[in-house]
């Protein structure tokens, strides 16, 4: 999977990748991370990107120009146009769901804003999938982009080093995960509940189904309504 970042501070997103999991992925191929610096392609001499939004407001706006040709710089070098996702607050709320179709993509394009947002015609231009990681205004799109790369490349074959645990996890069929325990079999007098113990994996996978759906009927009470949605026959 390779995922070209649009932005104007390429070493947040270079830096913050490039930690844990996912900095050991980019090591052994499984992806690559191109973040392009939007300011490169000012046309300006001063190199300003930015400038007053027409019929006045609080702010400044990113300005069309430097987008598209920072935008026009990958997909002429690669010689195809990928799903291009503008990071914004007025976008679709980013979920686990979303995080598995994208990772189906060979090639994804992040468009990170600044200040006020981008001067919409040119997103009308190449923007393909408006996403949000939440109802709350954030200053970049840059932290935005690094949720969805970390989610989208845990999807990635290759990129877990235990397969499995991408697919046991919470939002699995609407379900939180079960809680989990490991050594030692005692701390601050709390013990780990014996059916861990007892070696028994049908046991222990029929107890962790139903901590599952307790835990979520608890504290998502919104997913459990949905589990039991998608499950009419319980
Ligand atoms: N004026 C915009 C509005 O009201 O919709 C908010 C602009 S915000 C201060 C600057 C940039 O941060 C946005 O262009 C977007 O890229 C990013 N951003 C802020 N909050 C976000 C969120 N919840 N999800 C995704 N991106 C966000």
């Amino acid at each position: 999977m390779r995922f070209y970042v649009l932005t104007l501070f390429p070493d947040m997103v270079l830096d913050g990748l490039h930690t844990s999991i996912i900095g050991r992925a980019l090591q052994a191929g499984h992806l690559s991370i191109e973040a392009v610096n939007i300011r490169d392609y000012s046309a300006n001499k001063h190199q300003k990107v930015d400038d007053y939004p027409y019929g006045g407001g609080a702010g400044m706006l990113m300005q069309a120009q430097p987008v598209y040709d920072a935008f026009r710089s990958v997909t002429e070098r690669i010689g195809r146009k990928p799903r291009c996702i503008y990071l914004t607050p007025q976008g679709k709320t980013f979920h686990q769901g979303m995080a598995k179709e994208l990772a189906l993509e060979e090639e994804l394009i992040f468009l990170c804003g600044h200040y006020e947002g981008i001067d919409e015609r040119v997103l009308e231009e190449i923007v393909t999938d408006y996403v949000s990681i939440g109802d709350y205004v954030l200053t970049g799109g840059e932290l935005p982009a690094m949720v969805m790369i970390d989610a989208i490349s845990r999807m990635v074959p290759g990129v877990l080093s235990n397969e499995a645990s991408g697919s046991s996890e919470s939002f699995e069929d609407c379900l939180l995960e079960y809680p989990q325990y490991s050594r030692p079999e005692e701390w601050m007098g709390k013990k780990v509940p014996e059916i861990l113990l007892s070696g028994h994996h049908k046991n222990i996978e029929a107890w962790r189904r139903e901590q599952s759906k307790l835990r979520t009927k608890e504290r998502r009470p919104d997913l459990w309504e949905q589990y039991l949605r998608e499950h009419p026959e319980l």
